[in-house]
């Protein structure tokens, strides 16, 4: 199960980020200032902003798909980002604790009783997601609403969108819909509409929670080609050994010849 974000319905309204704060009692991120990025005063995804709704203002011209008619020379992007619940979820592989674990529906999960504050998950992810709250100094993330889906219900930001730009379900159906309406804004002249984070062949192993796009992923503030960081992990560890083995050998091969 997860998540398809389609940011060309999108119309900034942020329910979706107050219905996260509302259902998982988040508190406020301190202290809130005005941060002259257009609409966009929470700035990130963060340890108690588990939603984020970017406001992206970009000197482009705009058309109405169907007459062809520019409209305005600005447009607005506005896409509401969200932990991408990795198939490869690097957060979950250095947890020393278990704290972060693999549910049922495939989602990546905190949970925030077996976590000891050390932090390692936070470098780990590739997006900048998971974070450790001040107060508490426990990691956070967004849970894709576990304790709702478990009871059958939707998670709270797709419950509150009033555009559907948020949807969940089956990854899979959500797949066909997404190229379906990437086919559709093709065709209506929108031709930079693109997937992201669906593609199982990534260097996360695709994403339980993707995006329509309308711009390259950085103009979003998204890596562009995400890596697994712990990919790595045992080959610098064979390396390690072998490098480990030949001092071993040198020492014993000294040791013998002064003999
Ligand atoms: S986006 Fe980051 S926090 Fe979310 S599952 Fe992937 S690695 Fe973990
Ligand atoms: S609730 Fe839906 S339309 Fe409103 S900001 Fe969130 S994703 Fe966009």
């Amino acid at each position: 199960m997860g998540f398809f974000t389609d940011t060309s319905i999108c119309i900034g309204c942020k329910a979706c980020e107050v219905a996260c704060k509302e259902w998982n009692r988040l508190p406020p991120d301190p202290p809130f200032q005005l941060t002259g990025l257009s609409f966009d005063n929470t700035e990130q995804l963060s340890a108690s902003t588990w939603r984020h709704v970017a406001f992206i203002e970009q000197r482009k011209p705009v058309r109405r798909p169907s007459a062809g008619e520019q409209t305005s020379d600005h447009r607005w992007l506005m896409a509401s980002d969200v932990c991408k619940h990795c198939t490869d979820a690097a957060c979950l592989d250095v947890c020393p604790t278990g704290s972060l674990f693999r549910t049922e529906f495939g989602t990546v999960v905190v949970q925030a009783d077996i976590c000891n504050g050390c932090g390692y998950c936070v470098s780990a992810c590739p997006y900048g997601v998971i974070d450790k709250r001040e107060s508490d100094g426990l990691a956070w993330k967004c849970t894709l609403c576990y304790d709702r889906i478990g009871e059958g219900m939707v998670p709270a930001c797709a419950k509150a969108c009033p555009t559907e730009s948020i949807q969940y379900g089956e990854l899979s159906d959500l797949l066909d819909r997404a190229t379906a309406r990437v086919q559709t804004l093709h065709r209506e002249g929108v031709t930079d509409a693109r997937l992201y984070g669906h593609d199982p062949d990534d260097g996360v192993r695709g994403n339980g929670a993707f995006f329509l796009l309308l711009d390259e992923p950085e103009v979003y503030g998204l890596p562009p080609a995400p890596k697994d960081t712990t990919r790595d992990l045992p080959a610098m560890w064979r390396h390690m050994a072998l490098a480990a083995l030949t001092v071993a050998a040198g020492i014993i091969t000294a040791f013998a010849a002064g003999r």
